[in-house]
């Protein structure tokens, strides 16, 4: 039985049951399969037969968990990767050549901008940023060798909003690949598809995930586009494990229940910060202080996990500010059960030159909390005393 509710999808779609009539899908740690006899392997690698082959090409539980990505998103086609990050090498390596150029948003994830300055380019694919109040000017900046238009929103680590729609129209008109990675939204808040995105990209290591257990990665989208990127994943072999793909298929069947619980701890402990004396301000989508709080509503159900405040007193502060919390864990990864802080410009953007982190409003005092799973006015309670201490 089919059904248009997300949540349905995320549980109800399953590889077909074995001999045993198990309810819960098992795990097939398997890196090969076999053939019927010559005639059956001949066409299986013809690719005249959809089956699995090998491992590094497909897998059941790989599969399964490609196919819930799929429906949620509403993509045709996926593959799933080790990570996130060979999600998005794969992804560009797949489909760009010598020469092209991406124009991509100027907030993204830390290692894709270090793919798009130092890695790529030695394959002379070259990219130039643009920023989030620039978004209706992309037109202006669009080259010649142009080939993609790349973004995340929410941005990293401001929670700045793009305007998906918008972006996709104009990718549309100067027929550009559009390419969003969906990881802080997720498919439940929001699906980038329907604003015109071609391809959408996650970490699923994160909300996906959800329990900060495993890496992973999928790229959705349109059947042409996945099918050269599946035949050079095939080829390179970036592929998901098949133990993963059954965590995170498991994973995604509460995934729905897991995100409604925490944007609304995230709403209720971003009102909190925005009373506080010790900060300055407060960025979350579904404030209505955010910037484009009304752009947030239209399009996404919810303002999602993560939260960016301003703690007064700068770099020093929000040092203080990470040494004095005690239930949070500092760490590098979001999107997982334990609520998370960091202070971006005294950690993971601390190399980046100071301008360029005030043009992604990395200020000096800035921190993000991952809001987990933890009763919220436990997290409140660790926030307020590190705010006065
Ligand atoms: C974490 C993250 C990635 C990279 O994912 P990994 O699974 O860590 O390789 C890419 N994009 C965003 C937005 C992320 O948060």
């Amino acid at each position: 039985m089919s059904s248009e509710y997300i949540e349905t999808k995320a549980i109800r779609t399953q590889i077909e049951r074995s001999q045993f009539l198990e309810h819960s899908s098992p795990l097939y740690l398997t890196s090969s399969y076999i053939f019927d006899d010559a005639e059956d392997m001949r066409a299986s690698f013809a690719d005249e037969k959809k089956r699995n082959i090998y491992s590094r090409y497909s897998n059941p539980n790989t599969s399964e968990f490609v196919e819930k990505v799929c429906l949620m998103e509403g993509a045709e086609r996926g593959y799933a990767f080790a990570s996130g990050m060979s999600a998005v090498f794969s992804t560009f390596a797949a489909l760009l050549n010598a020469g092209d150029h991406i124009l991509s948003c100027r907030s993204i994830f830390g290692s894709t901008q270090t793919l798009f300055n130092n890695i790529l380019p030695k394959w002379n694919i070259s990219t130039s940023y643009f920023k989030i109040e620039e978004s209706d000017l992309i037109e202006n900046v669009i080259q010649t060798n142009t080939k993609v238009i790349y973004a995340e929103s929410p941005t990293n680590p401001a929670v700045d909003i793009l305007d998906l729609q918008r972006i996709g129209d104009l990718a549309k008109k100067h027929n550009l690949l559009f390419i969003i990675d969906n990881c802080f939204a997720t498919p439940y808040l929001q699906q980038p598809i329907k604003f015109g995105a071609d391809l959408v990209i996650h970490s699923a290591t994160k909300l996906m995930d959800g329990q900060g257990r495993v890496l992973g990665g999928v790229t959705v989208g349109t059947e042409d586009l996945i099918q050269k990127i599946y035949l050079f994943s095939r080829n390179t072999g970036p592929a998901l494990s098949p133990f993963n793909a059954w965590v995170l298929s498991k994973s995604l069947e509460t995934l729905p229940v897991r995100v409604d619980r925490h944007c609304d701890s995230a709403l209720k402990i971003a009102t909190f910060l925005e009373t506080h004396e010790n900060v300055n301000f407060v960025k979350y989508p579904f404030l209505k202080s955010h910037p484009q709080y009304e752009l947030a509503k239209q399009q996404m159900k919810l303002g999602g996990s993560i939260i960016a405040f301003e703690i007064k007193g700068g770099i020093e502060a929000g040092r203080q500010f990470l040494n004095s919390i005690k239930l949070l864990s500092l760490s590098a990864n979001l999107g997982d059960t334990r609520s998370i802080v960091t202070h971006p410009a005294s950690t993971t953007h601390a190399k980046i030159p100071e301008s360029i982190r005030l043009e992604t409003g990395i200020t000096a005092g800035l921190i993000r909390i991952s809001v987990g799973l933890e009763h919220p006015e436990d997290i409140i309670k660790d926030l307020k005393q590190a705010l006065e201490t």
